[in-house]
This record gives structure tokens, C-alpha cells and sequence, in this order.
């Protein structure tokens, strides 16, 4: 064991690749949770709503990340594991079902790739040790968070309020924040959120975003510490406003179509992990 540890520091090369396979399969199961997570929720809400109405619920069969096995949404052709391999099953079926035919969407192909990549690039950034993988833990989470939030409208709260846990308990031991500052960070970014929330549905009577997140930048706080958090807003306003303009300019969708938030939190909060402290000080060093 701890040879194979000594291996993996002494070999950065062997240690990125490892990373970017476990990422590219992580980006895999990412794609089952972001299909299937606001569909479980669904069937919660409607058994709860059966519950309150008194009517007994109609039986269904269980359906959770892990059952029923994945099978094509247009045949219902089971996916068998040779086709489920990671972007080759996909180049290899030309992005296709091999019993109907069907198209299935290049976005699987794509999460599985950037996934590798980031894993890729942690591993690189970070070198060997406890901190890369924490750091993929919450990147892989951030992003399936934002695709969630971006289908959806829905961050689940059984993906943020883990990881604002997950957080605190990196920083037990300071991984990437002294626990004081990310136990201030997760109160704070909930807070601060919640107040902008109140302020502007006071002014204009709308609702600007929603309580998921409140808890989404409380999570990025937990672990990123407070004084991350003015960067992080900042940046994700920029992300924003320019992701905003290029597609009402591409008039993909129109101007009064809500844009959840939660994408642009989870480009800022991952810049933020890895590159704020770079930030901050390249932009004290402009003020000279
Ligand atoms: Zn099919």
C-alpha cells in the first residue's frame, strides 16, 4: 500500500492519468444523476401530495440511481456494460442506440470528457495527495449541481447540504480554509443570498433566485472560507452577464425566460477553489 502511495508521488504522469480515467468514469455516473435526481424528486413530491390528499399512491416500480439499469429512453433496450463505457461507447454506436437507432444526445460524451478533464487538471495542480481529490469531490458535485440547475430550475438539497458538510470536514484539517473562516463562510453565504433575495423581491415583488441557492453558495463558503466570498459573487455576476449577453444575442432564448443562477455560483465557486488565491493577488498587485 504504501508502496504503490510512493509510486503514484514519485510518477505525476501515471498519477494525472489515473485521474483522468476515475474522472472520466465519475462523469458517467454524473450524467445517471442528472438525469435521474429531479425525477426521483418528482415521484417524492407526488407521493407526498397523495399522502396529504389521503389517496393511497399508485404503486411504482423503484426507480434510484442505481435501479432500474440504464436502457435507451426511446426503445427501453437495456445498455449493456460494453456499451456504457465512458465517450468509446458512444464514438464507437457514432452516437447512436444499437437497437433503434436513436440519437443519443453528444451532451453525455461531453459531460464524461470535461469531467476527465477536470480530474485531469486537479491532479496536475494539486499533485498527489487528499487535496486533489477533495477538490474533483466538489467539482464533480458542482457540476451536476449546474447541469440540475440548468435543466431544471431545481438545486437538490441532497446534493447541497452534503456538500456544505463535506466542506466543513475538509477544513477540519485547513485543507482549504481554517475551519473558523469556512464555518463563518457557510453561515455568511447563506445569509448574504438570502438578504439580496429579500431586498429585491421587497423592491420589484419578483423572485430574483431561490433557497437552493442561499445553500449552494452556503456550500462554497463552507469550503472555501468567507473571505472567498465577495470573489466569488463577483465573478459569477461577470460569468452572468456575459454568458446572458451572448445568449440573448444568439436569442436562444428570450429576455423575460428565467436564467437560474446556481450555473454561474458553480463556474465562480470552482475558479474560485483553484485560482482565487492567484486572483487576489494578481489584482492587489495591479493596485501596485
Ligand atoms: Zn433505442
Amino acid at each position: 500500500m504504501n508502496d504503490a502511495l510512493e509510486l503514484l508521488r514519485g510518477a505525476p504522469a501515471l498519477w494525472i492519468g489515473i485521474a483522468v480515467l476515475f474522472g472520466l468514469s465519475i462523469g458517467s455516473f454524473l450524467n445517471v444523476v442528472v438525469y435521474r435526481l429531479p425525477r426521483m424528486m418528482e415521484r417524492e413530491w407526488a407521493a407526498q401530495c397523495a399522502e396529504l390528499a389521503g389517496t393511497a399512491p399508485a404503486p411504482q416500480p423503484a426507480f434510484n440511481l442505481a435501479t432500474p439499469r440504464s436502457r435507451c429512453p426511446s426503445c427501453s433496450a437495456p445498455i449493456t456494460a460494453l456499451q456504457n463505457l465512458p465517450v468509446v461507447s458512444w464514438l464507437a454506436l457514432r452516437g447512436r442506440c444499437a437497437a433503434c437507432g436513436v440519437a443519443i444526445p453528444a451532451r453525455y460524451p461531453t459531460v464524461e470528457v470535461a469531467t476527465g478533464a477536470i480530474a485531469g487538471l486537479l491532479a496536475w495542480h494539486y499533485g498527489f495527495g487528499a487535496v486533489a481529490v477533495a477538490a474533483f469531490a466538489f467539482c464533480a458535485a458542482m457540476l451536476a449541481l449546474a447541469l440540475i440547475d440548468f435543466d431544471t430550475q431545481l438545486l437538490p438539497d441532497s446534493i447541497t447540504l452534503p456538500l456544505l458538510w463535506a466542506g466543513l470536514l475538509v477544513n477540519v484539517w485547513g485543507m482549504f480554509a481554517p475551519l473558523q473562516e469556512a464555518v463563518l463562510g457557510a453561515a455568511a453565504g447563506y445569509v448574504s443570498l438570502w438578504l439580496v433575495y429579500w431586498g429585491f423581491r421587497l423592491a420589484t415583488g419578483k423572485e430574483g433566485m431561490g433557497y437552493g441557492d442561499f445553500k449552494l453558495l452556503a456550500a462554497i463558503g463552507a469550503w472555501l472560507g468567507w473571505q472567498a466570498l465577495p470573489l466569488v459573487i463577483l465573478l459569477s455576476s461577470l460569468a452572468g452577464a456575459v454568458i446572458g449577453i451572448a445568449l440573448i444575442a444568439a436569442s436562444r432564448m428570450g429576455r423575460s425566460v428565467p436564467m437560474p443562477f446556481g450555473p454561474y455560483l458553480v463556474i465562480a465557486g470552482v475558479v474560485a477553489l483553484v485560482w482565487g488565491d492567484a486572483i487576489v493577488a494578481g489584482y492587489l498587485r495591479l493596485l501596485g
